[in-house]
This record gives structure tokens, sequence and C-alpha cells, in this order.
């Protein structure tokens, strides 16, 4: 029975791409290798065996921190259930959520009537159930040196494109071309809502018909 590694499970407003403002339940794994440089979660990278805590502990946390505790897919089901969140959206993230099999919670979630997202890098297999909305978020020439795969950008349902730099905008351009994405929806989104970011990724938007997502939560001061 497969131990999904959680740093936080939370109940909030989705912030990004198609399903903002939908009512979502996060769930946020422990684990990312990838390492972007501007990364907003870089206390889920490492999994440290000293870091695992209890359920308790790691709902309690109040701040950013590496903690996570290991819990099955019906852990996971009785605590949603035990916490009374009424979304009905399920949204898998990180840390990189694609390191681990994510099939029998998703599939887990479809037979209850949740729908269910995953937002991944697309540089690991995405293993999720058919109903599954998959968010590729290309990271290309990250640290970690770990290539975009075809099959993931070939499953995402929509592509959320980090920009800070026109680099970023010729990178993404480069990596649609290479693997000939054609119809599926991309959302540039400005990075750590900085001005010029933001400026260039309307820009972009309106000369490509792309669409701008600005992570409304960030706005919201919400999690
Ligand atoms: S893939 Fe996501 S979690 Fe991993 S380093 Fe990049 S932004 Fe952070």
């Amino acid at each position: 029975m497969i131990q999904y590694k959680i740093n936080e499970l939370f109940e909030t407003i989705q912030g990004e791409g198609s399903f903002t403002g939908q009512p979502s339940i996060f769930i946020r794994l422990q684990g990312c290798p990838v390492a972007c440089s501007w990364c907003d979660t870089k206390h889920t990278w490492e999994i440290e065996l000293t870091d695992e805590v209890s359920t308790d502990v790691m709902l309690a946390k109040s701040q950013e921190t590496s903690q996570w505790a290991s819990l099955s897919v019906a852990q996971i089901l009785a605590l949603i259930i035990e916490r009374g969140y009424q979304a009905k959206h399920i949204v898998i993230t990180g840390g990189e959520p694609c390191m681990v099999d994510l099939t029998p919670l998703c599939i887990a979630f479809d037979d209850l009537g949740y729908s269910t997202q995953v937002e991944t890098s697309g540089t690991f297999e995405i293993n999720v159930s058919d109903k599954c909305w998959v968010t590729v978020s290309p990271k290309v020439n990250m640290r970690g040196g770990y290539p975009m795969l075809n099959s993931a950008m070939q499953r995402a349902n929509e592509i959320k494109h980090p920009v800070a730099t026109e680099q970023h905008v010729d990178d993404l351009k480069v990596l649609l071309e290479e693997h000939n994405i054609k119809n599926t929806p991309i959302y540039l989104q400005p990075i750590s809502q900085k001005p010029r970011a933001t400026e260039l990724a309307i820009e972009t938007c309106i000369a490509n018909n792309w669409r701008l997502s600005v992570q409304v939560h960030k706005y919201l001061g919400i999690e």
C-alpha cells in the first residue's frame, strides 16, 4: 500500500490557471530534485527521515517547514472528512508530486465524486487517473538537470509557464515547437508578482493569444 509523504493539507481557493477561483483541497507532497532558483516552496525539496512527524503535528504547522507525515489513501480520505472540508476539487502539488504514483489517490477521489488536478514540472512520468486534470508547469534548464518529458507535455490539460524574462518566453516557444504542442491552453505566470514580469506576461499573452495566471491567492494574502 502506497504511503504518501504529506507536507501540507489545507482547504483554500485555487489561485492559478484554469481552476482559478475554485474552492480546493490542496495536498502538498514532500520532495523535489528539480531545484528552480525562484522556487517558492524550497522547504519541500528534501525528504529527511528525521523530518517525519505525526499527522497532528503536520496539520498544526503554523509556518512552512520540511516536516511531513506519512499517510495512506484511506487516511487522507478520512482526514478530509474529519476536517469537514467542503471543496470538491483536489489539487495535488508539491514539491514534485509525480515522483510517486498518484493513480490510487486519484482513483479514490474519482470514485467519491471529487475532481482532481495535479501540478507538475513535467520532468517525471505522470501516473494519475484518466480523469485527472494535469497542469504542467515546465521547468527548463533548472539546476537539477531534469529534461522535460514528451509524455508529460502530451498529457498536459494546460501548460502554465513561469516568466520573468524574455528568455523564459523564448524557452517556452522552443519547448512548444519541440513537442509539437498546438491546442493546449497556455498560461503565463509572472514570477513573484514582479511588475516587470507581469508587464512582460501581459504583452506576451496578448501577442500570442495565451492566458494570464496571476496567483490570485498571493494578491489576496491567503494560502
Ligand atoms: S519544480 Fe516546483 S517545487 Fe520543484 S523546485 Fe521547481 S518550483 Fe520548486
